[in-house]
């Protein structure tokens, strides 16, 4: 049986590498029909709030994805927070100790950092080892006359071969002489990250460790405390990083990273679900587009890509747009209301609307985008100022589009099809081109020669607003012109 683990450090918003994790641990297990964990790396107790941890739930259910056992669901492996699983951890590092694999060192964390600094003085290495040999008896019945208590080091073995077997990278080869023994558990009784997740891993029986990169320098060292501890290791797998387009580590000067800050910015949850899928991953065929389903049906942690990922935002704009117009019209409208709202706080989505944003979708690429959009709809508009836009519409023969329309618009019956045979027959009518005809009416209709078909823009002004918007425009241009 499959089973891995998503271990956020629940300190803020879930960067997109984060949620990118999530989402391949998940796309893995439901593939395999395995189990899909939530654990909690919570040991920064400073950090790791509550309104953190809520908000990490809140944008991973967001983002569509659900677990199996963990954080709030429980199951047969628990607690699935770090904070409640000292008893544990500690079981584990006495068993180290008692064996020979790990020793306490008797100095506060401020006392080796002091340490650390004088070595770095002068120019000598500083190891843990050597800080050990010169402890000496009286310190250690001191520091327990104190009641303090020791940090505890695991010992590194000499001249290890260790190979990081991993499913995306292949062999990756360290020798232990490269690491120094290393601090498991801090004087302040609480474990580090590479040893908690040891144990975690191997009580769990992850059998599947999918994280980003970043850990992969990490893993040696977690595979020599499984080794100590007789634990059998899981498969790896190491996700590449994520650059911005720029080819630089994304970061928050690159703009919005966390999953909270793209919902905000009116991202649908689907598009998000569909790019960080094909951020290291892709299928054989090339496709683009995949639902949930279709994801799962799919993944596999040999068909992701060693090389890192690169996020380009106009990717994800244009990946949403798409998701957008395919939209069911009352969802859109639905979730386009809150920030409609803003401005008109008494919208609804009513028939009007509903044709609204049924329009204006084909030009949205965030949900926000509405609002600029459906201003020449619900705020009237004014006379262009834009030189391009006046120049459209001083031309003479936007004039006679202009008079034209006036002298017949009685006629025309207000219908897609109605609409459309009217206009394609002024082109001949009036011996103009396509071109000739649409930009000056939208401009004058909507403000900008692009935007949403000329037969919807009439519908949802009415005939009678389309009189006055063309009349109005004629008006200007007259005072101008004298
Ligand atoms: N809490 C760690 C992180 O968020 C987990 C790493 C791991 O998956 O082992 O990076």
């Amino acid at each position: 049986m499959i089973r891995v683990r998503y271990a956020p450090s629940p300190t803020g918003e879930i960067h997109v590498g984060n949620a990118r994790t999530a989402l391949f641990n998940y796309l893995f297990a439901r593939h395999n029909k395995g189990t899909f964990i939530l654990r909690l790396d919570d040991t920064d107790k400073k950090r790791s709030t509550d309104q953190a941890i809520r908000s990490m739930v809140e944008d991973i259910t967001w983002f569509g994805i659900d677990w199996d056992e963990g954080y709030l669901k429980g199951g047969d492996y628990g607690p699935y927070s770090q904070s409640e699983r000292m008893d544990l951890y500690n079981h584990y590092t006495d068993i180290l100790l008692k064996e020979g694999s790990a020793y306490e060192l008797h100095y506060t964390d401020e006392e080796i950092k002091n340490i650390k600094e004088q070595y770095e003085k002068s120019m000598k290495t500083f190891s843990y080892r050597k800080v050990k040999e010169l402890e000496g008896e009286a310190r250690v019945r001191e520091f327990k006359e104190k009641g303090l208590t020791p940090a505890v080091v695991f010992k590194v073995l000499e001249d290890k071969e260790i190979v990081v077997d991993d499913i995306v990278r292949g062999d990756v080869h360290f020798n232990s002489n490269e690491f120094k023994d290393f601090v498991i558990r801090r004087s302040n009784g609480i474990p580090v990250y590479n040893y908690a997740t040891v144990i975690d891993d191997a009580l769990m029986n992850i059998t599947h460790v999918i994280r980003a990169e970043e850990h992969l320098s990490n893993t040696p060292k977690q595979i020599l405390i499984f080794d100590a501890l007789k634990f059998p290791h899981p498969y790896f797998a190491h996700i590449s990083l994520i650059f911005a387009p720029d080819r630089t580590k994304l970061s928050k000067r690159h703009g919005a990273t966390s999953i909270g800050d793209f919902r905000r910015m009116g991202f649908l949850p689907e598009a998000m679900f569909n790019f960080l899928a094909l951020l290291g991953w892709s299928p054989k065929d090339g496709r683009e587009f995949f639902t949930k389903e279709e994801l799962i049906e799919l993944f596999t942690l040999e068909s992701v890509n060693k090389a890192p990922a690169i996020f380009d935002i106009s990717k994800l704009k244009w990946m949403n747009h798409k998701y957008i117009v395919e939209l069911g019209k009352e969802i859109l409208c639905t979730l386009a209301m809150p920030y409609l709202k803003e401005a008109y706080p008494d919208i609804k989505c009513d028939e009007k609307t509903l044709l609204l944003v049924d329009t204006l979708r084909g030009n949205m690429n965030v949900l926000p985008d509405i609002v600029k959009l459906s201003e020449p709809f619900l705020t009237g508009l004014g006379f262009p100022e834009g030189e391009e836009e006046k120049n459209i519409l001083f031309d003479k023969d936007s004039i006679k589009v202009f008079k034209y329309i006036l002298e017949n618009i009685e006629n025309i019956e207000f219908k897609e099809q109605k609409i459309n045979e009217f206009l394609d027959g002024l082109k001949e009518k009036l011996g103009l081109s396509g071109k000739k005809i649409y930009h000056p009416l939208r401009v004058a209709l909507f403000g900008s020669k692009s935007g949403p078909e000329l037969w919807k823009i009439f519908i949802l002004l009415g005939k009678e607003e389309v009189v006055q918007r063309i009349k109005f425009v004629l008006e200007q241009i007259k005072k101008t012109s004298n």
